[in-house]
């Protein structure tokens, strides 16, 4: 069986869908592994490394996709006038391919998958179960974001996290305020006491305020029946309504003027991200001090955030909106998604047929898959 792994071709992202250690055990699965030249070279991986591991240099995407029976990918392969190249236009009819294909807000995607006859995993649509949690790339992939946050926000503040006490004097510790505790916000929570900060986190599902204090932080925010009953079947937070948001804001808009560094991570499935900064927050915060909006792919939880851009506010705060953090860590987070992507193979390994078989009543299997023989198959895309 011959494994394709593409050099990643859409705007901004730096990861790789196979790191040498991947390659190498997907080599002894029995595969074939092809990389796409210069695949890894913005995470850190260079050709050799793949080389060493027993893995086929491949010139271009075409000869890397020659034949392949699996394709790994980070985000979805090019189509018909999406950039340099046609990448699905090259694939294999039957062949299997596993990424993070951002199928939901992109309808037309599943269709053009299945119109080349390819069967297609969209690994972000994984149900969030126990046993998919060494397969779950939004939760490896927002770990790293949470963490990348604080260390990018430290660098931007221009004043101390932890409280140093010299002899010409102390600097007091840096106040951080993380709205979200999900994945990347609890992270983002023990990142920042790891650094020194007196931390405190806001998030609207009930679970959230006992890990909230559990990692150390103080919990702020507002409850009342609508947040008690704020966490969808899947562990997701509901779209809050207009009422619930104005009283938090109400809550968080004290608090938040007292903040050095307010870290924004708060998302709602299928959704924009709510805004829960306003302009008249910023406005109140200290000059020097920084927001960092990693749910800025989604819009952002801050009304001033540009995704993409780094904003400075007439009061001298801090805006980094960048979009895609996991890929400004691209190193790890190619770690991470990789063996994602391998546990997700070996769990549906057949080792008799040396390859993969993916059982159509598996609740893994059908949470992710979007196309298959030819067909969008997927609920959320009927
Ligand atoms: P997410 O990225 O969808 O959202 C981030 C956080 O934002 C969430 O905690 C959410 O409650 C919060 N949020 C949404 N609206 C908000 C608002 N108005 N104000 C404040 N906070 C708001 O979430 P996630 O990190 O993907 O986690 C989603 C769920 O999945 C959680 O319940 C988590 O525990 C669960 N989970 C389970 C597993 C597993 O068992 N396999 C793995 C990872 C996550």
């Amino acid at each position: 069986m011959r494994l394709a792994v593409l050099k990643e071709r859409r705007a901004g992202e730096t990861r790789v869908a196979a790191t040498p250690e991947t390659a190498k055990k997907l080599a002894a699965l029995g595969c074939t592994v092809a990389i796409e030249t210069g695949a890894g070279l913005a995470a850190g991986y260079p050709d050799q490394l793949y080389a060493d591991a027993g893995a086929e240099i491949a010139p271009d995407a075409g000869s890397a996709l020659f034949g392949a029976g699996i394709v790994l990918k980070v985000r979805a392969p090019l189509g018909t006038g999406e950039g340099p190249i046609d990448e699905l236009a090259l694939f294999h009819r039957g062949a299997l391919l596993i990424g993070t294909l951002e199928a939901l807000p992109n309808p037309g995607r599943a269709h053009a998958l299945a119109s080349v006859g390819v069967d297609a995993c969209s690994m972000e649509l994984l149900p969030r179960t126990t046993r998919a949690q060494s397969m779950d790339v939004l939760s490896s992939q927002a770990n790293l974001a949470g963490y990348r946050a604080v260390i990018e926000g430290a660098a931007a503040f221009d004043r101390a996290f932890p409280m140093l006490m010299t002899a010409a004097g102390t600097i007091p510790a840096a106040n951080a305020f993380v709205m979200g505790a999900g994945v990347a916000g609890l992270q983002a929570i023990a990142t920042a006491r790891r650094l020194g900060a007196r931390v405190s986190a806001t998030d609207v599902r009930p679970a959230a305020k006992e890990e909230i204090k559990s990692l150390g932080a103080t919990y702020v925010g507002y409850e009342d029946e609508e947040s008690r009953a704020a966490q969808t079947a899947g562990g997701y937070a509901k779209p809050m309504s207009a009422e619930f948001l104005a009283k938090q804001a109400e809550v968080v808009a004290a608090h938040i003027a007292k903040q050095d560094l307010v870290i924004c991570t708060a998302l709602v499935q299928g959704r924009r991200a709510p805004i829960l900064v306003t302009a008249e927050m910023v406005a109140s915060m200290k000059p020097g001090s920084v927001i960092v909006d990693i749910a800025a792919d989604a819009g952002g939880n801050c009304a001033l955030t540009q995704p993409g851009q780094v904003v400075v506010t007439d009061n001298g705060v801090t805006i980094l909106g960048h979009t895609n953090w996991p890929g400004r860590i691209a190193n790890a987070a190619s770690a991470l998604y990789a063996r994602n992507l391998l546990t997700f193979l070996t769990t549906f390994w057949d080792k008799d047929a040396q390859a993969p078989k993916l059982p159509e009543d598996d609740d893994l299997v059908r949470g992710v898959t979007i196309t298959r023989n030819g067909a969008v198959v997927h609920p959320g895309l009927a």
